[in-house]
């Protein structure tokens, strides 16, 4: 009797581990493209903007405007949209729907666009994506859709949400955007009241962080630095300082998205980091 037990438990535990592996098969696709959305202009003196303790003053650095689609399994998320096709000299030459078509992403399986924060060269090509629900910053999402304060960028890009019926989740915090924790968008606030940064965990990378504009260039990152144009110094600071202890805890990849260095470690479009 004890030893049919036993083999009776041996054998469920053996349907219980002989199952482990194909669940582990099962686990979604994570991976990464960086897109081009912007056009760069000529290396900038950043000591005149990009300062507020008259740092860096003469160092110019080459910027760029990248977003970045995220694949989880079937399902996409689009992380920042860059400048409008419409933004004269700096206008990506590819809008973000052609850069998805040559991947043959449709706008359909982009279930999530995610906005570091509201500034014009993050948010030009969202509303190409207005079936998408739309992740930002509770704070952010509150300066926009206030309807007493001048707009800080044209109220067209976010229509499809503020009046078009879209589906938006303001950030109050972090989000487990696919519920498994591979890809989650960071409550990073300062650079703008509701600015978030973004993790994705790579099964052969590693862990990515990408930054939004916590930081603007490496040099800014490596010494706390903060722009003149900023909403809050310390939340700022306090950002970055979560942002590192992050970086440091997983020992991940870390992109600064207007470093043309930084977003030159992960492979070229139509390339994807896995
Ligand atoms: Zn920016």
């Amino acid at each position: 009797m004890r030893r049919q037990l036993a083999s009776l438990l041996f054998g469920a535990s053996t349907v219980v581990f002989g199952n482990a592996p194909a669940a582990a098969q099962s686990a979604p696709v994570v991976t990464l493209t960086r897109l081009e959305c912007g056009t760069n202009a000529a290396p900038t003196d950043v000591g005149a903007r990009f300062s507020d303790t008259y740092a860096y003053n003469g160092l110019k650095v080459q910027l760029t405007y990248s977003c970045y689609l995220i694949r989880h399994g079937d399902d996409y998320l689009v992380w920042d949209t860059g400048f409008p096709m419409a933004a004269g000299p700096t206008s990506p030459t590819t809008s973000i729907l052609d850069l998805l078509a040559q991947l043959k992403v449709t706008p359909a399986q982009v279930k999530y666009v995610g906005i570091s924060h509201y500034h014009g060269d993050h948010v030009g090509q969202v509303n190409t994506l207005p079936q998408a629900t739309l992740l930002i910053g509770k704070g952010d999402w509150a300066v926009l859709t206030d309807t007493k304060a001048a707009p800080i960028v044209s109220p067209a890009f976010f229509a499809p949400w503020v009046s078009g019926g879209g589906k938006v989740e303001p950030l109050a915090g972090d989000k487990d955007v696919f519920g498994d924790g591979t890809v989650m968008v960071l409550n990073m606030p300062g650079h703008t009241p509701g600015h978030h940064s973004l993790l994705v965990r790579l099964k052969e990378m590693g862990n990515v962080l990408i930054t939004g504009d916590l930081a603007h260039f490496r040099e800014n990152y490596d010494t706390d630095g903060v722009p003149t144009f900023n909403t809050d110094r310390a939340a700022s600071l306090a950002s970055i300082d979560r942002f590192k202890q992050i970086a440091k805890n997983l020992k991940a990849t870390v992109i600064i998205q207007h470093d043309a260095r930084d977003v030159g470690k992960l492979p070229a479009f139509p390339g994807a980091a896995k």
